[in-house]
């Protein structure tokens, strides 16, 4: 059964409903894109579009709906790497209302505070979801390819370990991001695929080779699944979205499909608590 849960709001998003459901303080989700309007009107990144002004209204309109503070948003400068940073309370906003201000040159974040809205953005990347339940520690990580093949499923597992957390009551969930038929690459990614996935000896369900020379179809979600079994998240506690960003159309933005002419979609975790700032 597909996690991730539409809602056709204003600003349209999906939920992950079977972990709000078991820890009802957390809040779990996608956003979606707009299906009539243009792609701005539902961008969450500074990065792209022309209109700041814009990003900020949507960030502000879509915590509204989640009835979170826009001012716990806190975001950093993605760059395909790998880079954790442990948030705390003194990082609370950073990137939200200024892109200046977001946390330099990470991909994962990891935080222990309450009301505090970690988002990261995609259009095709793999959203990893994570929650420790023994330390209430959340996460959150953007792994295109090359986050994946750098094995940022797997640091994200050993930092929360070094934090204190026992695996088996790790928790991931894996997003919506762009499918196998969808997403066609040659040696250049491959290559270091087969090397991040050699000691899992995983590949048949990970790619497959196309009919031309030296092209392949990747599966990133699946890459990640077995790369998150492999660090020992157990198997009942992983969940991964069956949806393509590419082919769904209506729902995402895609890089891909869109030649680079698209907005992000936001995804979050976040801790609802009691003091102010989330409620
Ligand atoms: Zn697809």
């Amino acid at each position: 059964m597909e996690p991730f849960v539409y809602h056709k709001r204003d600003l349209p998003f999906f939920s992950l409903d079977g972990w709000q459901e078991q820890f009802p303080h957390l809040i779990v989700g996608i956003s979606a894109k707009h299906p009539e309007e243009d792609w701005q009107m539902s961008n969450y990144a500074f990065h792209v579009g022309n209109n700041p002004d814009l990003v900020r209204e949507n960030r502000r309109k879509l915590t509204q709906q989640l009835q979170v503070s826009f001012e716990s948003w806190t975001c950093a400068e993605q760059v395909h790497g790998t880079k954790i940073k442990l948030v705390e309370s003194e990082d609370r906003g950073k990137g939200g209302s200024n892109p200046h201000s977001a946390i330099s040159s990470t991909d994962g974040l990891l935080t222990f505070e309450n009301n505090l809205f970690l988002a990261s953005f995609y259009a095709d990347c793999v959203p990893l979801f994570f929650y420790s339940s023994d330390l209430d520690l959340i996460g959150v990580a953007h792994a295109g390819w090359k986050g994946t093949v750098q094995g940022i499923g797997r640091k994200m597992i050993d930092r929360m370990v070094q934090l204190g957390a026992k695996k088996n009551h790790i928790y991931v969930a894996i997003g919506p991001s762009i499918g196998m038929r969808c997403y066609e690459v040659d040696h250049r990614v491959i290559e270091p695929l087969q090397r991040e996935l050699q000691p899992l000896n995983c590949y048949q369900n990970v790619y497959v080779k196309a009919d031309r020379a030296d092209r392949y179809f990747v599966d990133l979600k699946q890459a990640n699944a077995q790369i998150l079994l492999h660090a020992g998240v157990s198997i009942e506690n992983l969940v991964q979205s069956e949806r393509c960003t590419s082919c769904q159309t209506e729902f995402f933005h895609s890089h891909r499909r869109d030649q680079g002419n698209t907005g992000r979609m936001v995804a979050w975790i976040g801790k609802r608590g009691d003091e102010a700032g989330v409620s």
